[in-house]
């Protein structure tokens, strides 16, 4: 066997990052006036910096973005842009992507990788049911398995109903969803009498919204399959630049020959150690159109270079939460994904769930109310004694009132973004 890039010793992929650093720093700064002016301003040049220099180079924000649309940061002619895709923000000017003929090319081969590594195999069907369009989900999903060889199902206009119809008529292998699709998947085939783990899917890979481990593990339950997580995001291609292995599922591997990655403690902007908590911020190895150097994601992660017991040597970080997503209560922080680790380990409570907070007086108050599971003899309200009292000890968190809802009582997604929490304050 030849030379295998997802098992290269750091030094080697230290020196793929070096080269290709200096390629994309020199392209910005030949090409794009705001990284010309930060740079000059900091005193730095293309060939000074690697990866260790790489610290004394200003954040690139979401903000720098919006202030450059729409091709402020782009590095070649628009002519030779072949794809745009943008953010899904609905107010005001979204950020613009784009893209050109290699990009397309080198990310469809990333997420093949990340495919492979996750379990999917070249003779796999696979549903996509993620939205084609705009934003870059669905096609860039689609693309990667046409990279793999698989074949794909583009069922995202499709009603559930076709969706599980194709699954059985099409002994779909696997399937690319945000986790709540699949937990609806699931409670929709049960309503119907039928049986999830019957189903033909072995593989499924989730995210595109921070989850819980414990809400992942509902899901390989339900389906009786392999569940990893995934991580993209538009800025940096897109949809599945990193992904847990099969193996192990102990932290999504960011494929460094792509991108350099650096964990950030966002209130003094220096690093943090191996492990700690802290901003993820994404530097672009191998984009050509718009590379970004220290891209400040707004998500909370933690990251180790240890290798994995997998062999891949390619750095592991496990994305905890998005920043925006903390509810500030009161004066302490608490997170959705804190609120259904605790809950989903009591065996009688379901993975659906909302929160909603009102200010009443001076004080901020916050509901949560969540379906128990089907076909279990509950006793409500020790469940939610039992909850108030985990909540305040292992997150600090008073909870005014908690509600055991009956199942299938708390509204469904069906193919888009979770919505648990509603923020009822000024
Ligand atoms: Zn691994």
């Amino acid at each position: 066997m030849g030379f295998d890039i997802e098992k290269a010793s750091r030094a080697e992929l230290r020196d793929i990052q070096d080269q290709r650093l200096e390629e994309s720093v020199t392209a910005v700064y030949e090409n794009v006036d705001l990284y010309r002016k930060r740079l000059d301003e900091a005193g730095l040049s293309p060939s000074t910096i690697d990866t260790t220099a790489l610290t004394a180079v200003p954040f690139t924000t979401s903000a720098d973005i919006r202030d450059e649309y729409p091709d402020g940061l782009f590095t070649v002619p628009t002519g030779d842009i072949q794809r745009v895709h943008t953010s899904s923000g609905t107010t005001g000017k979204p950020k613009i992507f784009g893209y050109t003929r290699d990009d397309l090319d080198t990310w469809s081969k990333i997420i093949a990788r990340s495919l492979e590594t996750s379990g999917f195999e070249s003779q796999y069907t696979v549903l996509n049911p993620c939205k084609y369009g705009l934003v870059s989900g669905g096609l860039g999903w689609h693309d990667g398995l046409e990279q793999l060889g698989a074949t794909v199902v583009p069922s995202a206009t499709a009603d559930m109903d076709r969706q599980i119809e194709l699954i059985r008529d099409l002994t779909v292998d696997g399937l690319i969803c945000f986790p709540s699709f699949a937990l609806d998947l699931a409670g929709i085939i049960e309503r119907q009498g039928g049986d999830p783990t019957e189903l033909s899917i072995s593989t499924i890979t989730v995210g595109g919204e921070p989850t819980s481990q414990e809400l992942r593990a509902e899901i390989a339950e339900a389906f009786d399959a392999v569940v990893t997580e995934h991580y993209g995001l538009s800025e940096l291609f897109g949809a599945g630049i990193f992904t847990e292995c099969e193996e192990c599922q102990d932290g999504a591997h960011v494929w460094e020959d792509h991108f350099y990655p650096e964990i950030i403690d966002p209130r003094t902007d220096e690093r943090v150690d191996d492990g700690e908590e802290g901003e993820l911020v994404l530097t672009s190895l191998s984009k050509e159109a718009m590379p970004l150097l220290r891209y400040r994601t707004g998500d909370i992660a933690t990251m180790t270079t240890d290798e994995c017991a997998c062999g891949r040597t390619h750095a592991r970080i496990s994305v905890t939460e998005r920043m925006r997503n903390g509810i500030s209560i009161d004066d302490t922080t608490v997170y959705p994904t804190e609120i259904e680790s605790t809950f989903l380990t009591e065996p009688e409570t379901a993975p659906y769930y909302r929160i909603d907070l009102q200010r009443t007086g001076q004080h901020d108050a916050i509901n949560i109310t969540i379906e128990r599971k089907q076909g279990l003899d509950v006793d409500q309200s020790e469940l939610a004694d039992r909850l108030h009292e985990r909540f305040l000890a292992e997150l600090s968190l008073s909870v005014d009132e908690i509600t055991i809802a009956t199942p299938g009582t708390i509204d469904r997604t069906l193919g888009t973004k979770a919505n648990r929490v509603y923020d009822n304050r000024e």
